[in-house]
């Protein structure tokens, strides 16, 4: 298994702004200890941001958020990207969507996603999806991931359970499996 750590939409937007998961904040720590492990074992960190334009078709349902260039489009600063992470920017729910997120996947050699982030029944899910449709196992860290109600969050759970044979994981087992201290 060669595994990669991905960070989806740890923004501004969605842990303190408009759209705002209750839970996000509570994921944040166990975000954090993931980033920590898989730094130390060389497992590539990569976020993928919101970043998007006023005329982004999504937009039309949720209105203007994490626009480019504004405060609400920043990563939480509890969370920083180190020097060796990689973070690329969406302008749709999938982190594989017009992203390199396929190809960067492709040259690490990577072969397996972990998902972590927000919010579980959109952008997680849909990056879910097509990490599916990509030919990638799925591992869910389903204390890092938070969603707007908890019935979105464990329907989601569920669906990618059921529909990508995701494999949904404690952050401790995330980090057993990657060679990290509990
Ligand atoms: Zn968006």
């Amino acid at each position: 298994m060669k595994p990669a750590l991905i960070i989806i939409d740890m923004l501004e937007e969605f842990v303190h702004g408009r759209l705002k998961s209750p839970e996000a904040e509570s994921i944040i720590p166990v975000i954090k200890k993931l980033i920590d492990t898989a730094r130390e074992k060389r497992v590539p960190v990569i976020y993928v941001a919101d970043n998007h334009f006023p005329v982004d078709h999504e937009l039309k349902v949720w209105g203007p958020h994490a626009l480019k260039g504004s405060s609400e489009a920043r990563i939480v600063e509890e969370l920083e990207p180190g020097p060796d992470d990689y973070v690329l920017y969406k302008r749709s729910y999938s982190g594989f969507r017009d992203t390199g997120l396929d190809m960067l996947l492709r040259d690490l050699g990577v072969d397996t996603v972990i998902l972590t982030g927000i919010h579980t029944h959109i952008c997680v899910l849909h990056t879910a999806w097509d990490a599916f449709y990509y030919g990638y196992n799925i591992i869910v860290a389903k204390d890092g991931v938070a969603a707007f109600s908890r019935e979105d969050h464990e329907y989601a759970l569920k669906y990618m359970e059921k529909i990508y044979g995701a494999k949904l994981l404690s952050s401790q087992e995330v980090i057993q499996l990657i060679g990290g201290k509990k």
